[in-house]
């Protein structure tokens, strides 16, 4: 068998350990000179007026739901296409994730299923831009304005992207970013939370770290003083200035990783679009799509076999795939709390059967894009009813 190529590896290199050596000798480990640079940078980069740095998206939804006075008994919109964090945070409030169906071809959220969803104790919407291809925000923005509801983007895949030319992370009250190993740029472990709205920046950035009224570079440095107040419970959240020098390695490289992304996904639909079997992923002419994830649709109908033993056949034959995501409304927990059947949110549950993620990122070669094009049609010839 020829190597395997997995699914995902990160793209670090000696810049990054250059600037992480710096943190590490500098004597300053924690929050400091070094997130404030990479907040700085990080909002400019996404045209937002505000940035704070978290440890990661799940904890950036958090704080934006909790700068939205979520509480108690609400419930918070969340499409069912989605990873556990984007549904759980709401559930930190003892409120309610009230599920949302997809739209066949980009699985993003269904516009047309929102209002229907909406009752006295919705607050909020957290849409998420599916694989990086941003969502229908118009129509969730006006749908939101008419009810009142707070607009907190999951921009977890979506860096960098636009809709109708404006960055994602400058449009609604809050747009959340993850660092996570996987994701475009990473810091390990992280995220970040930008907005345009000086008071819900001020309220994340002191929630983030215990509701003191200073963090520690405000006390600890020549020009900082010792006294602290604590203003409101909080939670600990906050980024280290050594995950932050990293972060700021990959952000200089964050356009390039995703030229590379964007070259790759154009040879995938080169190499799929004569194969009726496989329904490749769509863009829209109004967006930049941040290529997060490749994900191609299975024709079953033309096929023997199941997405799990194509999955199967795949990683046998040497490429590393995997699937986003398990719609939230089929897993135990949401499914009993929500009581949702399969059959309700009818779009996800018939694409779940069909979705295949295939390895996409820079650290690839185009030689082994091209393997894996070679792999899946062969694949798919084999497999063909
Ligand atoms: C990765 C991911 C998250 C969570 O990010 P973390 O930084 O790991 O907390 C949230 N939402 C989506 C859609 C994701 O893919």
């Amino acid at each position: 068998m020829k190597d395997f190529l997995p699914f995902h590896r990160s793209d670090v290199g000696d810049e990054e350990v250059a600037e992480v050596v710096d943190v590490l000798r500098s004597g300053w480990l924690t929050t400091g000179p070094k997130v404030r640079e990479f907040e700085r940078e990080f909002a400019a980069m996404v045209e937002a007026e505000h940035a704070v740095a978290v440890n990661s998206c799940t904890a950036a939804l958090h704080l934006a739901l909790e700068a939205a006075g979520i509480r108690e008994g609400d419930e918070v919109l969340v499409p069912t296409m989605t990873f556990a964090a984007t549904a759980e945070v709401v559930t930190y409030f003892k409120a309610k994730p009230v599920l949302i169906d997809c739209v066949p071809d980009t699985l993003n959220l269904d516009p047309d299923l929102i209002e229907a969803a909406i009752t006295k104790r919705t607050k909020a919407i957290i849409p998420v831009h599916f694989a990086g291809h941003p969502c229908d925000l118009k129509s969730v923005r006006s749908i939101a304005q008419v009810h009142g509801l707070r607009v907190i983007e999951d921009a977890a895949h979506a860096l960098p992207a636009r809709y109708h030319g404006k960055m994602i992370g400058g449009i609604s009250d809050a747009t959340c970013f993850s660092f996570y190993a996987t994701k475009n740029i990473t810091t390990g472990e992280g995220g970040m939370i930008t907005t345009n709205n000086g008071e819900w920046a001020a309220r994340m950035r002191m929630m983030s770290l215990h509701g003191l009224s200073r963090d520690a570079w405000n006390r600890y440095s020549a020009q900082g003083s010792w006294y602290y107040e604590i203003l409101s419970p909080g939670f600990k959240y906050n980024l280290t200035d050594i995950a932050a020098a990293l972060g700021l390695a990959q952000l200089k490289k964050c356009e390039r990783f995703w030229k590379g992304r964007e070259q790759y996904a154009a040879l995938y639909q080169e190499g799929f679009q004569s194969v009726p079997e496989i329904i490749c992923p769509t863009s829209a002419p109004h967006v930049q799509h941040a290529w997060h994830l490749y994900v191609i649709q299975l024709n079953l109908e033309l096929l023997r076999v199941g997405r799990d033993e194509f999955i199967r056949q795949l990683q046998e034959a040497g490429v590393g795939c995997s699937v986003h995501f398990i719609p939230l409304h089929l897993h135990p927990y949401h499914r009993d709390m929500g009581g949702y059947r399969p059959e309700d949110l009818p779009v996800s549950s018939k694409a779940f059967k069909r979705i295949v993620s295939l390895p996409l990122y820079s650290k690839m070669s185009e030689g082994e894009i091209n393997r894996v094009v070679d792999t899946v049609r062969d694949l798919v010839g084999r497999n063909r009813r």
